[in-house]
């Protein structure tokens, strides 16, 4: 018997040019799709075509036979990736496998190179992640290990330590310079902190894990210290395209730079003017000194406007000229003429809720599909009425900014308070209490529960919280806590509060749960005007009964909404400006543009932060392609029995106003009907008739 040898050749198409570029693509946006390889720098205001731009180059890459693993794209998120390879995909019709390309996000992508190289830094390749909540609880450990916990002289928490230990990591400064910068408070404590530091490092590396700051630390290390991954690394790539290159940090700019050192075929594009993730240590010199690090590099600019209408940019246009430090722009609207962007004062939140929901199907009903639609906030929280006020009709919404709100800990802390007093028999409430106070762990609260079980009368341990027989009975080190909880209890159980609901969260705050904030977060001043915020709403409610049967059908509603995989195709977007980045829809309402609120009173301790509030309003304003509103209430909501006038926004007021007013004023009228509610919780919506984006007269419509 012969053996022959046989030669299987896979096929590869011919390296021709199929897209046709000029159909999609402006002259300038060519001009970057066309550069030559090398270091180029896209500056560009906000939706100018950038992050096509950037996806064209990248089908133009593939197309000229760049073998698709030989790709680099950085995004803001994982999702702007798959969305920008799915189009390259299609652009390039099969003629390679994009799924290839490596994509996504600084960490995700430094968790895959990990997997493959950590073994180089002493790390087993199947090392596991520490989210941020395993991070937190390490650091707390660490502080434990170095007996820093106990002591006269009060320690940061662990989550300010790891703040500060990431902070300084993300803009490679040293520990000192980050505390002098935003907890100048702790600098006599440098040493220990640093200790705290080293010791959470060493715990890390014996556990064989990692943070996400770890990944981006790791991937760097990589690239200085291993001399032959580097080199691999280098020659693997050899294209390296990062979006929103404007918000990348210290660290993550050194990592674009070393990565792209080999082939030195570095694209990356950018918005000065919508840096907004500062506090996370992105710094803007990493694009304003691109320049300087690429001597000779190609240097474009995108002057077209393609998403917004002229009405919509003009407002956008006046509001950032507002900021010193930035590179003047021109951008000209390529989109036809639509409606000027309204102006909507709302006597208060509840008003504010009422009209984004109203307005919402209304548009909906003028063809706006509601995945066309954004509600766009400064803050998480700002959106808790609105959340409650389209649960209640039935809107559904998917909320990008967080959890949604009464998901959130801190809500359900609160409510368990509430819970347990309506009803003594909620074990789960009051365990969840108990265990919110210092030395009660979940094997204490079981006891306690079956302590009160056993020695109360078993239907009322509400009652047996005061018996002196159940006090002795509590472990020595859970009793100030458990003491703390039961007086906090049997002062809510007062029959009083049981019809005013709103003074009831109140008194959970001030009864030791905002200290407890205080203590546990970094933000629990946010968290705590949260509670603030709840409290203003059970106001509304004559009865706990009620209140609780309200909060408890709308917390239903939610989590039917948000099942992973069973997304209704129609649904409003909720998002913080920080999470809506880069994406855009039709139909756009900013809303709380109250002075304190956006911007944001405490983002605004230095000057150089108004400017970045300022930017974030630019990024607000130009996600919307035809319709924008901007509300404003003019009253906090009644708190103490006070009203608290408010002032409107700043970026509003500076605007110029008169004739010259880039925007409609809309003033609201409060029918004398009441809209009538369909019972079922979710009303089933009719399917939307789409509308063209600007018809004939659309400027008349919201008369
Ligand atoms: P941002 O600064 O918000 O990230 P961007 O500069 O990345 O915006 P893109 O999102 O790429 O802008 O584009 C904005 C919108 O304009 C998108 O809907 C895009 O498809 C469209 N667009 C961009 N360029 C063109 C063009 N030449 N022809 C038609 N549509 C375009
Ligand atoms: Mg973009």
């Amino acid at each position: 018997m012969a053996i022959r040898t046989y030669t299987l050749k896979s096929a590869q198409p011919a390296p021709a040019l199929r897209i046709d570029y000029r159909s999609q693509l402006n002259e300038e946006q060519l001009a970057v799709v066309e550069a030559a390889a090398g270091p180029t720098l896209v500056i560009a205001g906000a939706g100018s075509g950038k992050t096509r731009t950037l996806t064209f180059r990248v089908a133009r890459l593939i197309e000229q036979g760049c073998p698709p693993e030989s790709l680099l794209l950085l995004t803001f998120t994982n999702k702007a990736a798959r969305e920008m390879l799915k189009r390259v995909g299609e652009l390039c019709g099969g003629l390679a496998d994009v799924r290839r390309i490596a994509g996504g996000t600084f960490h995700h992508v430094a968790l895959s190179l990990l997997r493959e190289f950590a073994s180089a830094l002493g790390y087993s390749e199947r090392f596991t992640l520490l989210d941020r909540e395993d991070a937190r609880d390490l650091v707390a450990a660490s502080i434990g290990d170095l007996g820093l916990s106990v002591g006269p002289r009060r320690f940061p928490k662990a989550e300010v330590v790891l703040d500060l230990i990431s902070a300084a990591v993300n803009t490679e400064k040293p520990l000192e310079e980050v505390l002098v910068d935003r907890r100048p408070q702790f600098l006599a404590m440098l040493e220990k902190i640093g200790a705290v530091a080293a010791r959470f490092a060493e715990r890390k590396h014996e556990m064989q894990v990692m943070d996400f700051d770890d990944l981006l630390v790791c991937w760097k290390l990589l690239l200085t210290e291993r001399p032959e991954v580097r080199v691999k690394l280098q020659e693997r790539f050899r294209a390296v395209l990062v979006d929103e290159y404007q918000d990348t940090n210290r660290l993550q700019g050194d990592i674009v730079d070393l990565m792209a050192a080999g082939s030195r075929n570095l694209t990356v594009v950018g918005d000065d003017a919508q840096s907004i993730y500062s506090f996370r240590g992105a710094d803007f010199t990493n694009i304003i000194e691109f320049p300087a690090r690429y001597p000779g590099c190609g240097l474009y600019r995108l002057t077209r406007n393609y998403r917004s209408t002229p009405e919509v940019l003009e407002l956008a246009n006046a509001s950032i000229a507002c900021n010193r430090r930035q590179f003047p722009k021109e951008l000209v609207s390529a989109r036809p003429s639509g409606p000027r962007p309204a102006l909507v004062p709302v006597r208060d939140v509840y008003q504010q809720a009422e009209f984004v929901a109203q307005r919402i199907l209304e548009l909906r009903d003028e063809g706006v599909s509601l995945s066309e639609q954004a509600v766009l906030y400064r803050a998480h929280h700002h959106s808790m009425e609105i959340q409650l006020e389209l649960a209640r009709r039935g809107i559904p919404f998917v909320v990008r900014s967080g959890v949604r709100f009464l998901e959130q800990a801190h809500i359900k802390d609160v409510l368990a308070y509430l819970k347990f007093v309506h009803n003594p028999m909620d074990e789960l409430a009051f365990k969840r209490v108990l265990k919110l106070y210092p030395g009660i762990g979940s094997g204490i609260a079981d006891d306690v529960w079956a302590l009160l079980m056993r020695l109360g009368d078993r239907t009322s341990p509400l009652a047996a919280l005061q018996r002196p027989d159940v006090r002795q009975a509590v472990p020595k080190r859970a009793l100030p806590g458990f003491e703390r909880a039961a007086d906090t209890l049997l002062d809510l159980a007062d029959h009083r509060l049981q019809s005013a609901p709103g003074e009831m969260v109140q008194k959970v705050l001030s009864g030791g749960y905002e200290d407890y904030l205080r203590d546990q977060f970094l933000n629990g001043e946010v968290r705590a005007d949260d509670i603030r915020q709840m409290a203003d709403f059970a106001g509304g409610f004559a009865t706990l009964h009620d209140f609780l049967s309200e909060v408890c059908l709308l917390a239903e509603f939610e989590s039917e909404d948000v099942v992973e995989g069973s997304e209704p195709d129609e649904q409003v977007t909720l998002s913080s400006v920080h999470q809506a980045k880069g994406l855009e829809w039709r139909a756009v309402f900013v809303v709380w543009l109250a002075d304190g609120r956006f911007p944001l009173a405490i983002s605004l301790r230095q000057p150089a932060e108004e400017e970045e509030e300022r930017r974030l309003f630019y990024v607000a304003s130009t996600r919307a392609r035809v319709e924008l509103y901007l509300t404003y209430p003019l009253v906090a909501a009644p708190r103490d029995n006070e009203r608290t006038l408010l002032k409107i926004s700043r970026f509003v007021e500076e605007l110029p106003d008169g004739e010259k007013a880039p925007y409609d004023r809309l003033r609201i009228e409060v029918s004398p009907e009441p809209l009538v509610l369909p019972s079922a919780t979710v009303a089933a919506l009719p399917p939307v008739a789409v509308a063209p984006e600007c018809p004939e007269g659309a400027e008349h419509r919201r008369r």
